[in-house]
């Protein structure tokens, strides 16, 4: 078969339409900002498709009060949430149908009765882990709108587009009403309102994604807005950030001037390449295939001291790394990591002068590896984020590549193939409002947060098992 080839010229400039760009969109905020209205219209016009993530907890609910199960039995519920078939059907830009097991409950899940359970069923972390995996499989390809109160923090925290609307609990309580008499049914403003103060408090202060304004958002106030208003902010924002995304995209073939390496530093890398590759089988994956003229701060989570090498190994330029103090006193190991841009850091407390050291390297335009979790971990789970990797984000402004690596904690099983050795490169997460977002120590223990969100997303993908989103 004859390949058609376009002349270089062509192909660069194709790379750098910023409509070949996909992007997803994350709209969050509290019941009655418009959220649904304005996913709706963004999604069509913008050729995306919607995901309602409420209307998948109302089915859930639905589904939970039609076959008598205790809405407050967590387990119950999480089994039946991991059973459920949803689907939308409809995709011009009308709201959708949603079938549950086959049955039409489009109405029915806007119910009183679902409205007044919802919250409590979508408090379960079982059934939150059951839909995030559902949503984030929908979202894997971009040109997605997803809607909810998670979407930024949690299901999609590298979401290119993150959207925050809100609006007084007034103006919510009287478009709700609004809806509601539409559709025949009679409440007063006072119940309406009562009913949706109730819900953000719930949704705020539940402990499994709370309801939060994601680091980086924009905040969209729609209380004196049009829709229309509405739409346009949020459609002029996705265009400034796809502008944004083309002007740092390099073309195919091009040379990206953030991958250079000095010949040491390639000398090793490459050696730890092949033996990664060839004596231990590594695998890498990544999410985001484009190459980006960016420096990026690398998070990874941390099992093994295998770690620092297997990631520098599989990315083509060089990265500077946060390493414990007392390895550079190793013979042989500490004058090598030394001249592998190792900055020395103690373990013990928050190192000021390391993390100088760190922020200049990369406002300098370096790349730098990290563990936001501080230290090594036995077990396999996720832990917390340390106030680091946010500090460092929101300062620097570098987009952060989420890293999850999978198997250093067992090399022998690597070298004889009985375990896989695995590094996912997630998608970079980057501030869709810079100018507005702070770096109080509130949004930086925020935004490690959003990082350990990505970096479960990864897991889940490699690793996968019953744990939560
Ligand atoms: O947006 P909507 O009012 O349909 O959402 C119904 C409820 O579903 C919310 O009050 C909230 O408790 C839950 N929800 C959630 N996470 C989402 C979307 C909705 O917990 N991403």
């Amino acid at each position: 078969m004859r390949q058609l080839t376009l002349p270089d010229q062509i192909n660069s400039q194709m790379k750098h339409d910023p409509d070949t760009i996909h992007l997803a969109v994350a709209i969050d905020g509290p019941a009655g900002s418009g959220k649904s209205t304005t996913a709706r219209e963004v999604a069509r016009r913008l050729g995306y498709q919607h995901v309602d993530t409420g209307a998948m907890y109302r089915a859930v609910t639905w589904k939970a009060l039609d076959s008598d199960t205790d809405v407050n039995d967590s387990m119950a519920v999480g089994r039946l949430a991991y059973e459920i078939d949803i689907m939308f059907v409809n995709d011009d830009g009308s709201p959708k149908q949603v079938l549950v097991d086959g049955v039409d409950v489009t109405d029915a899940i806007r119910s009183a009765e679902v409205t007044r359970n919802v919250s409590v069923v979508s408090s379960h972390p079982a059934v939150r882990a059951a839909m995030v995996r559902i949503q984030r499989r929908l979202a894997r390809r971009g040109n997605v709108v997803l809607e909810g109160r998670d979407i930024g923090t949690v299901v999609l925290p590298s979401a290119e587009v993150k959207i925050y609307l809100d609006a007084s609990s007034n103006e919510r309580a009287r478009r709700r009403l609004k809806e509601m008499e539409a559709k025949g049914s009679t409440s007063s403003i006072e119940d309406v309102r009562a009913d949706i103060e109730r819900r953000d408090s719930y949704d705020s202060s539940r402990e499994t994604s709370p309801l939060r304004i994601p680091v980086g958002a924009r905040v969209v106030d729609t209380t004196a807005l049009t829709i229309d208003e509405q739409v346009n902010a949020v459609v002029a924002t996705v265009e400034r950030v796809r502008g944004r995304l083309a002007a740092a995209r390099v073309a195919p073939g091009g040379q990206n001037p953030v991958t250079r390496e000095k010949p040491f530093y390639r000398f090793v890398r490459l050696a730890a390449w092949f033996t990664a590759r060839l004596v231990f089988g590594l695998r890498v994956i990544d999410e985001d295939r484009d190459d980006y003229a960016e420096a990026y701060l690398y998070a990874a989570n941390h099992r093994s001291n295998g770690d620092p090498p297997v990631v520098a190994a599989a990315r083509e330029r060089e990265l500077a790394f946060l390493a414990k103090e007392s390895l550079f006193d190793v013979p042989l190991l500490g004058p090598l990591i030394r001249k592998l841009n190792s900055i020395p850091t103690a373990r013990e407390r928050f190192d000021r002068k390391a993390v100088r050291v760190a922020l200049k390297w990369l406002q300098e335009g370096g790349s730098l590896l990290m563990f936001p979790e501080g230290q090594r971990s036995r077990s396999l789970e996720l832990g917390e984020a340390k106030a680091g990797v946010g500090y460092l984000a929101l300062r620097s402004g570098r987009p952060v590549v989420p890293v999850f690596i999978s198997g250093t904690e067992d090399l022998w099983g690597a070298l004889f193939r009985q375990k896989k050795l695995t590094v996912a490169f997630g998608r970079p997460m980057r501030l869709t409002d810079p100018e507005n977002t702070g770096t109080s120590s509130e949004s930086c223990h925020e935004f490690g947060k959003m990082v350990m969100a990505a970096l479960a997303a990864l897991q889940d993908e490699i690793e996968p098992g019953p744990r939560a989103g």
